[in-house]
């Protein structure tokens, strides 16, 4: 699977030296004075490709929403999945190319602040019916897709539909405008030509551009010792008072985890969400009602009964039919495992997959479960699930030769899929 990789070029807010930070990271680390800062945008990340005559006040920035991430659909066959990494004009002006395509791995990008010189564009919503949700942003995209290739078939119906995204953003393109015509300031070619009133009508409604990103200083909140994680770690570790945290609101908050122990020697821990759920609409509290629901080869007992139900799914980046396969493992396997309080020691792989996208799979795997697909599936769109519990678990893994295997499950997990996301 080709993925895209966008640079974006920052200067370090401490000693002002150029840093070079990836889309997914999320701590700048500057090579020159060692400063290591936590990256915090206000709704969005949102970019700009630098217009190559420089900057202007009269350059206007085109906004494009940017998505990717797992995107799953219920049909009557089962669930089929896809990875969608893509970018989509978010205005309403005629003639814009739909994608940006890959301009964004041309060019290194930079983030909007609110001293950018230009006229940005208000990103609009999809068109009426579809709010701003990712779900309808997926039905919208993939309609978009088959419009533009021509396509008349309808895509088959689905009883539902669900994204689990790794990146929310916006990019903005400049332009510039000659008499009624817009100009693509990169390419110097003509974009779409303006009808009298047309960019007026959008300049009016642009909001003011307050928009920039945070720099958070990673000291641990308990003990004052510097944060650990990864470049692109949505939660950052204290390795001296062995607590968790993820940014939210405006402060550090502390995430409840714990580390499977294993009989053998781990060489790795892989991040995973334990999730306990609230579900209204189909009945599914404890272990002996995912028997039931998935008719698994295993006696309902009384224990079983009052064993109440967990759902697990990565916490790190996988393509979308291994997030599904080992979401559905681990839910059906069900087993808790003896259980540390402290960080482990070995290489520990980074939280990529925040809870609130995580959280989007419970509805999913309940529809790879079922086995009764015609008289569950039609019902599946009333479900409500309310998450009432979750935790950051760690589970260790031993290193083969091109696989890592689950020291207590014995999944095995092929290395090459986790280059994806995972670096070993
Ligand atoms: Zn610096
Ligand atoms: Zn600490």
């Amino acid at each position: 699977m080709k993925e895209s990789n966008w640079r974006i070029e920052h200067n370090c807010p401490q000693c002002g030296a150029p840093v070079t930070l990836n889309e997914a990271d999320r701590i700048l680390l500057c090579p020159y004075c060692r400063t290591k800062l936590y990256l915090v945008p206000g709704d969005c990340f949102r970019y700009y490709i630098p217009p190559p005559a420089g900057p202007s006040p009269d350059t206007i920035y085109i906004p494009y929403r940017r998505m990717k991430g797992l995107s799953y659909s219920v049909e009557e066959s089962g669930v089929s999945n896809r990875f969608i990494d893509t970018s989509m004009a978010a205005t309403p002006l005629r003639g814009i190319p739909y994608s940006l395509g890959f301009r964004p791995q041309v060019f290194a990008l930079k983030f909007v602040s609110p001293h950018t010189e230009g006229i940005f564009l208000d990103p609009h919503a999809p068109p009426p019916g579809t709010a701003v949700i990712p779900e309808s942003l997926v039905s919208y995209v993939s309609a978009q897709a088959s419009t533009l290739s021509g396509s008349s078939t309808p895509p088959p119906p689905s009883f539902l539909n669900a994204f689990i995204g790794e990146m929310f953003s916006v990019i903005y393109t400049p332009a510039y405008r000659e008499n009624n015509t817009l100009y693509d300031s990169v390419l110097r070619r003509p974009v779409c030509s303006l009808k009298t009133g047309d960019l007026d009508r959008l300049l009016a409604s642009r909001t003011p551009q307050n928009w920039k990103i945070e720099f958070i200083a990673t000291l641990c909140p308990e003990c004052g010792w510097d944060l650990q994680g990864e470049k692109d770690a949505l939660v950052m570790i204290c390795k001296n008072c062995s607590s968790a945290w993820k940014y939210r609101g405006n402060k550090f908050e502390r995430v409840t985890f714990t580390a499977i122990t294993s009989g053998d020697t781990a060489s790795h821990y892989l991040p995973f969400w334990r999730m306990k759920a609230q579900i209204a609409g189909i009945t599914l509290d404890s272990y002996a009602d995912l028997i039931r629901l998935g008719n698994l080869p295993k006696a309902v007992t009384h224990t079983f009964e009052e064993t109440p139900l967990y759902f697990w799914c990565p916490a790190f980046k996988v393509n979308p039919a291994l997030f599904l396969r080992w979401a559905r493992q681990m839910t059906i396997y069900q087993r808790e495992g003896t259980r540390g309080d402290l960080v482990p020691g070995t290489h520990l792989s980074p939280v990529t997959l925040p809870i609130s996208e995580a959280e989007k799979s419970i509805s999913i795997m309940i529809a790879d479960i079922v086995t009764d697909k015609r008289g569950i599936y039609p019902l599946l769109h009333q479900i409500r699930i309310i998450l009432t519990e979750c935790l950051l678990e760690y589970h260790p893994f031993i290193e083969r030769h091109r696989e890592l295997i689950h020291a207590n499950m014995h999944l095995s997990l092929d290395k090459k899929s986790l280059a994806f996301g995972v670096r070993l």
